[in-house]
Parts: C-alpha cells; sequence; structure tokens
C-alpha cells in the first residue's frame, strides 16, 4: 500500500489548525497556588491535560487519566508498545510579545502562542498522526499510546507518577525537541564540593569575608563578590587587581567601602552545556583571590577552586577528564560558589559526563578528593538508544522519506524528555536551521513544518506499528 502522507496530513489541515488554536488558548503554565486534589498543578495544566483526553475519546482512542499528572490515549493491537510522548504544559508567557501569547494567531505561514513549538505544536501533531493511521484501518502489531505529561518544564512529576503506575512502552519518541533524531543525551550529575575543616582565628593573612558567584548549577556565573578584611595597606591590591583584570580581559571593580574592600567581577553567562560559551565571573574572582596572601582556610579554598577549575571545563585536574565517540567531553560547570568565614567553601558543580564514563568510578575519585566532602549528589543518568536499533533505522528512513535530507543522529550535553523512556529518542519537531523560540517571547511554529512534521510522525508510526503488505 502507497501512501502520500503530505496528501492524508493536508485532507484534515483545517481541524488541525482548529484543534491546535484551541489547545494554544489554554493557559497552561504549572501554578501550585492555585492546586486542587483535581488539579495538583493547577486548573490550566489540568485543563490541557484534559483537552487532549477529550478530544482522543471523541476520536476513538482510549483516554487514561494518571493521578491527574499525566494520562494517555491509545489504539493498536499487540504486546509490544509504541510510546509518543509529550507535554501540555508551558513556562510562563513573560513580557514583550507583539501577538496574544495566548492567542493561537495565524500570520505569515506561522502560528503564534506561548507552546507553539514546546511543546502543542509537536503534541498536535503527533495526535493527528494517530488519528491519520487509525483512519487508515490498516492491522496493527502493536500498540500505540501518546503519554500526555504536564509537569516536564519544572520537575517532571507526571512522569515519575506515570511510569511507577504504567507500563513502560517497548519503545518510543518525545517530540518535544530537535529533528532529525536526538539518540544520545550525556549523564548529568549536580552536586557540592563542601569544603572540611574550621578556620583559625588566630591565623595571619588577609581574611574573606564573605564570597559569592551564581545560583543555578547549570549556568555559567556572570556575576561575583567578595569582602576582604585586611590589616594592611590595601591600595597594591587594588593595582594588582587592575593588572590582573586586564590581562585576563574581564571586567570589574575594586574598591574600599566601610573599612572593607570590596572586590566584584562581571563575566558572561551561558548555558552550562558548554562552560566555555561564558566567562565564570566566579572562577575569575577566585583566581585572582588565590594570588593574594590570605589566612589559610581562605588560601586552602581558593587555591583548590583556581587549581581544579580555572580555565578546566573538561576536569583535567580533577582527575575526571573523559571523552567517547558518542557524546563527546565530559564537561564541569562551576555554578555556584560560596565562602564564609563561618561555613567556610561551596562549590556547586554540573557535571555532564559521556554515556560511556563509568560513574561508578567516577564517583570514588570524587569522593577521595582530600579536604571536600561531597553533598546533594544528584544523578541523572546517560540516555542512549544504539543506531543499529531496528527502530532508530526506522525513523531515519521516515525522515529521509519525507525531507529528502539526510536523517544524521544527534547527541547533546543537555537532557531532552526522551530520557524518561528506557528505549527512546527525541524525534523533532524543531526543524534544522530554524530558529529556537521556546521559552522566548512570540514564540511560534512554521505551519508548513507542522504539517510535514504530522506526515513523519504519521509515517512513523505506520512503519512502527503496521503490517506492511508489500
Ligand atoms: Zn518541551
Amino acid at each position: 500500500m502507497t501512501i502520500n502522507w503530505m496528501n492524508e496530513v493536508e485532507n484534515r489541515k483545517d481541524d488541525l489548525l482548529k484543534d491546535l488554536q484551541k489547545f494554544l488558548q489554554i493557559k497552561s503554565v504549572m501554578d501550585e497556588e492555585d492546586a486542587t486534589e483535581e488539579a495538583p498543578l493547577g486548573k490550566g495544566v489540568k485543563e490541557a491535560l484534559d483537552y487532549m483526553l477529550s478530544l482522543g475519546e471523541k476520536d476513538g482512542f482510549t483516554p487514561k487519566n494518571a493521578g491527574n499528572l499525566a494520562g494517555h490515549l491509545e489504539f493498536g493491537e499487540g504486546e509490544d508498545l509504541l510510546g509518543i510522548l509529550c507535554h501540555v504544559d508551558v513556562v510562563p508567557e513573560g513580557d514583550g510579545w507583539s501577538v496574544d501569547p495566548f492567542g493561537g494567531e495565524i500570520k505569515d505561514g506561522k502560528i503564534f502562542a506561548r507552546g507553539a513549538i514546546d511543546d502543542k505544536g509537536p503534541t498536535m501533531a503527533a495526535y493527528y498522526a494517530m488519528k491519520i493511521v487509525k483512519e487508515l484501518g490498516v492491522p496493527f502489531n502493536k500498540r500505540i499510546r501518546m503519554i500526555i505529561g504536564t509537569d516536564e518544564e519544572s520537575d517532571w512529576r507526571c512522569v515519575d507518577h506515570y511510569f511507577e503506575n504504567e507500563e513502560m512502552p517497548t519503545m518510543g519518541f518525545a517530540p518535544d525537541a530537535d529533528f532529525p533524531i536526538i539518540y544520545a543525551e550525556k549523564g548529568i550529575a549536580d552536586y557540592d564540593l563542601v569544603q572540611e575543616g574550621t578556620r583559625d582565628a588566630e591565623a595571619e593573612g588577609i581574611r574573606v569575608k564573605h564570597f559569592e558567584s551564581g545560583r543555578r548549577y547549570n549556568m555559567v556565573p556572570d556575576h561575583a563578590k567578595a569582602v576582604l578584611r585586611m590589616e594592611e595597606d590595601h591600595t597594591k591590591w587594588v593595582q594588582y587587581f587592575d593588572t590582573f583584570t586586564k590581562e585576563e580581559g574581564i571586567k570589574g571593580d575594586c574598591f574600599m567601602e566601610n573599612g572593607e574592600l570590596v572586590i566584584t567581577m562581571e563575566g558572561v553567562s551561558s548555558h552550562g552545556m558548554e562552560p566555555d560559551n561564558g566567562k565564570n565571573a566566579g572562577l575569575y574572582l577566585a583566581a585572582f583571590l588565590s594570588k593574594l596572601p590570605l589566612a589559610p582556610y581562605e588560601a586552602e579554598y581558593f587555591g583548590f577552586t583556581a587549581d581544579h577549575f580555572f580555565k578546566d571545563s573538561r576536569g583535567v585536574q580533577l582527575g575526571v577528564s573523559f571523552t567517547d565517540d558518542i557524546t563527546g567531553d565530559l564537561t564541569i560547570n562551576v555554578g555556584k560558589l560560596r565562602f564564609s568565614e563561618e561555613d567556610g567553601g561551596r562549590i556547586g558543580l554540573n557535571m555532564r559526563y559521556p554515556v560511556t564514563f563509568d560513574m561508578e568510578k567516577g564517583r570514588k575519585i570524587l569522593d577521595a578528593i582530600e579536604g571536600y566532602t561531597i553533598e546533594n549528589f544528584d544523578d541523572s543518568e546517560p540516555h542512549h538508544v544504539s543506531a543499529d536499533d531496528d527502530f532508530v533505522r526506522t525513523l531515519q528512513k521516515v525522515y529521509e522519506d519525507q525531507t529528502g535530507e539526510e536523517a544524521e543522529l544527534l547527541s547533546i550535553g543537555g537532557g531532552t524528555y526522551a530520557r524518561s523512556l528506557e528505549t527512546g529518542v527525541a524525534f523533532g519537531a524543531l526543524f534544522p536551521g530554524r530558529e529556537d523560540i521556546a521559552h522566548q517571547k512570540d514564540e511560534y511554529m512554521y505551519i508548513e513544518d507542522l504539517l510535514k512534521a504530522t506526515a513523519i510522525y504519521a509515517q512513523a508510526i505506520y512503519e512502527l506499528t503496521c503490517e506492511q503488505s508489500s
């Protein structure tokens, strides 16, 4: 049977756009202050979940509400289950929109709204893909299930709850990232290195009363501040600061205030996925401080921080550097730095490690660091589906059929929704070369891309789950 998938989509285009507009008009921003038992994450996200479940019920899919946090729509027959993982929650709209962020307005070949590309547009594309395959009336050898989450943008309580109680799909894809296919994602470990020991009040040297930089593990901090007490004359340190900042090409300020020396540093923020894209203000300031004649407790912390992390985002000095062909280098972002006289020093790290990295061994290396204890260790394991897997090959073939472009397999340092599936990849719906406007003002999706994605998903579902007669 030869099916023209794009024709099937074009025939349903008006309905698809109408249903998507209604979906986009639901303000499904998490609101826990507005939570009830029926709507644990607020009325908006629950309304969006109900909208998809009732749309599916009307079209003959079997709906299920999973604890008001997630749900699914199922059809097909067979032992195996194909999962399509989507989410209906959106991030707050923010300011500066030129259209109604919850209007779903169509202009210039685009549909605009918060959630248009992340993830309501792709969700509706996948939904219509299921509907098309169902309406073809061909025999199935698998079941197909759209799994609908409501907490992807925050804490993933939706998928946590869902997979505690429901079946894990044999294979699946999440239309919540980029085309062609993301088949490998690094592991992501957040943790704090906490300085041991206490300060000696009698010891000589410059004292750091307070030092702080960064608020999030996964961001390169662009601001750092330290307050120093010193007995001696400060002018030579102010001069030295000028030399240091000039040599390093970093901006900062150094001045006396209420008898204390205040030092600030301004770097460049970026996502912690690639720390080298930013300029870590905290590390520059730590490196500068490490060169002063500090009191021993301070000298230990700033020396350690500068030696192990300044201009080393690959964990070389820490002894954990690693690289593989699938996901590339292990990276370490120093997202939070703190020092105070009372509590000593802390270093908050976001470590992204390749899929073949042995975390057990890595953890031993970290535990053996002298003078520091590990706290708040939070590890999300790497995610990887083999490039030789039939499932991946089928998606590649379908993508190439529909676009005429090579379906390159991508690996990333970030985490996508697909990692909550055991065998799952991220598959669309942002096409290569398109600007990524998720979470930004005037978020949109090209209508052309919406339709193309629908055709890709429909053919993919068909080839993965239907009896193919030749
Ligand atoms: Zn998303």
